[in-house]
């Protein structure tokens, strides 16, 4: 059975039609973020959705932080910044990817992550699926374990879950 406080935690997500551009669904969660109990439930099925031993959270800049670090902070594990470019002092390796609107560079840290991390990947939405996959990349060959991705929505229609070579696991499909 649905958990009413979950359900109404997404009931939440304001949905923007044409925006950044047109043509685009735009799924808004700062309603949801701003709304104790639903950043609570939210954070709470994310962390129920975590696979066995993982020590790390990869959190993708800049949605994906805020979910990401309180789902570290909730489990006890760490957590990874991947940034967009020119934020690090020191870069450890870059992916340049396709987004649903343009395309995208993220960066990995230096000394934040290696062979014995055990990785999650999380981020807000799941559109058609490149950042996910680029972050998992990056992630790879660190030398990290990457064990699954985390979303609070998935945008069904676009089939993103088959370009992450990785088991994801969506809170909310739209
Ligand atoms: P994609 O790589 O196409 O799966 O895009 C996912 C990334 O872009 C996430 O970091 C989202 O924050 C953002 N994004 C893409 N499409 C949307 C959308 N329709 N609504 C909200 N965020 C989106």
């Amino acid at each position: 059975m649905a958990d009413p406080e979950l359900t109404r935690a997404l009931g939440l997500v304001r949905e923007v039609t044409d925006f950044p551009e047109p043509g685009v669904l735009f799924q808004d969660l700062s309603p949801l973020l701003a709304d104790a109990r639903g950043f609570r439930a939210v954070v709470d099925a994310l962390a129920g959705a975590v696979p066995a031993g993982v020590d790390t959270v990869l959190a993708l800049e800049a949605r994906g932080f805020l979910f990401g670090a309180a789902l570290a902070a909730t489990r006890g594990f760490g957590v990874v910044p991947i940034r967009k470019p020119g934020k690090l002092p020191a870069v450890a390796d870059r992916v340049t990817y396709d987004l649903e609107y343009g395309s995208a560079t993220f960066e990995l840290p230096v000394g934040a992550l290696g062979a014995g991390n055990r990785v999650v990947v999380v981020d807000d939405v799941l559109a058609t699926g490149g950042t996910l996959a680029a972050a998992a990349g990056l992630a790879a060959r660190a030398g990290a374990e990457v064990t699954a991705a985390l979303v609070v929505v998935e945008i069904t229609a676009l089939g993103g879950r088959a370009r992450v070579p990785l088991p994801v696991h969506a809170v909310h499909g739209v």
